[in-house]
């Protein structure tokens, strides 16, 4: 006989927006198999735990999510970064049901099935089109390719993800469209180094409606420009190729930002972390694109504390950030992960060091970065609405991503709506928000 009741299961999505696009897809296929996502671990059938094991500190609050999930439920399936490595899992957790690595998602649906097998047929029908999204509604992150080619030393996404491999340009799109058809107001591009996409398979072209797309960087950007939607860019390395894109941002086709994680400035530390670009002289490539796109937002993180980082290493950096005017950024001290040929190095840092290093960079970026947001007050933004209050809305401008970067607060007379976009004349700034009021909508 039938079960009537359609199987639950409780998920747990740690990690980088990269990861959040795998449990959406496994999401997906799940839901498409009838079964239903449970609010809690203790009223579900099992649970999964998507891990992110990038750094040890990563690492450690993906075990406790495994832990929590064993107290509370027992059944529990593990994917994800972290499930590259499964010795540490295994030894913590024996009773875990399966172990598996990032996008393995056949083998987690596999595991599923074993564990928990669906009480229906698949049946497509059950899933919008668009798949089902963890991200709010009116934005939405698109992966364009898995993997990279780069060999930074700190860094072992290569080993746990393997190599460059690229989506087909027409694919992206047709997911891209679907998302926008559902509601979609501003897409992510995002990948472990956006500037790279179609490298891999030699920018092979592939249908898209009446033409042929290239699977390249501009290309791409240019045919994801002619939905209407906010175009962001992610995870972008300063190669030439990208001053292309620079064209797009003017002509309002894909936002005017960019996220490129540069990690450090002095030649010597990005030698020995093996960066991508390093060789490029981007501070001449930085005042070149701001005088094409004066508005121009550059997101950006740092690693201070490296092997080897020197006080001239350090001082270098700031003056670096100084003149190259980084908009957002984010910092971390090094901390070595198992299996990075960094560790290798030698001439650690001592952590009092690295500490003070990262208090004195944040000092002088947040100068920096209110002195940039400074210069919007008495302007006019275009602003996206996340989150709606009694008489003041919580928003982004062009020059925001969800979740890193600040917010705008919009009092309007009219109440708003979630992912509505609307004009807001900017009157106040602090260190990292903006506050202003609906001037149109
Ligand atoms: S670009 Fe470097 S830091 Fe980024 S995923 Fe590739 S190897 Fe890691």
């Amino acid at each position: 006989m039938q079960q009537a009741a359609a199987p639950k299961v409780s998920f747990v999505s740690l990690g980088c927006p990269k990861a959040l696009v795998d449990s959406e897809r496994i999401i997906t296929r799940l839901r498409a198999e009838g079964y239903e996502l449970a609010r809690k671990h203790d009223g579900a059938d099992l649970v999964i735990v998507n891990t992110c094991g990038f750094l040890d500190s990563a690492k450690q609050e993906s075990l406790g999510a495994i832990g929590e999930a064993m107290a509370e439920n027992g059944k529990v399936i593990v994917t994800g970064c972290m499930g590259a490595e499964p010795e540490q899992i295994e030894a913590a957790y024996p009773g875990v049901l399966s172990i598996t690595g990032p996008q393995q998602y056949e083998s987690v649906l596999d595991a599923v099935h074993r564990a928990l097998p669906p009480v229906h047929n698949p049946h497509l029908d059950l899933v919008p089109p668009q798949g089902i999204k963890l991200t709010p509604r009116h934005y939405a992150y698109l992966k364009i390719s898995e993997g990279c080619n780069n060999r930074c030393s700190f860094c072992i996404i290569p080993k746990l993800r393997g190599d460059l491999v690229s989506r087909p340009a027409g694919e992206v799109l047709r997911e891209a469209e679907k998302l926008v058809t559902a509601g979609v107001k501003e897409l992510l591009v995002i990948s472990q180094d956006t500037s790279a996409y179609g490298v891999d398979i030699k920018y092979a072209a592939s249908p898209w409606k009446d033409r042929e797309v290239r699977a390249r960087f501009f290309d791409l950007a240019k045919e994801l420009g002619e939905f209407g939607a906010w175009v962001r860019l992610q995870y972008v390395y300063p190669y030439p190729h990208v001053d292309e894109v620079i064209g797009l941002m003017t002509q309002g086709k894909v936002l005017p930002y960019l996220d490129i994680p540069f990690q450090h400035a002095s030649p010597e530390i990005l030698k020995a972390m093996k960066r991508p670009a390093a060789q490029e002289k981007t501070l001449a490539r930085i005042k070149q694109w701001r005088e094409q796109c004066p508005d121009l937002t550059l997101r950006s993180t740092f690693i201070v504390g490296f092997p080897g980082e020197t006080d001239s290493d350090f001082a270098y950096l700031l003056d670096w950030l100084e003149e190259a005017e980084i908009d957002r950024v984010g910092c971390f001290k090094y901390e070595p992960v198992a299996g990075a040929a960094s560790n290798a190095l030698g001439r650690a840092v001592p952590e009092e060091v690295k500490q003070e290093r990262w208090n004195a960079l944040m000092a002088r970026q947040q100068k920096i970065s209110a002195r940039r947001l400074k210069r919007k007050v008495g302007t006019r933004q275009q602003v996206i609405i996340d989150e709606i209050g009694p008489t003041v809305s919580k928003g982004r401008s062009k020059a925001d991503a969800p979740q890193i970067d600040g917010a705008v607060y919009v009092s309007s007379r009219r109440p708003l709506r979630v992912g509505e976009i609307v004009t807001a004349k900017i009157e106040r700034a602090d260190e990292y928000d903006l506050h202003g009021s609906v001037a149109g909508f």
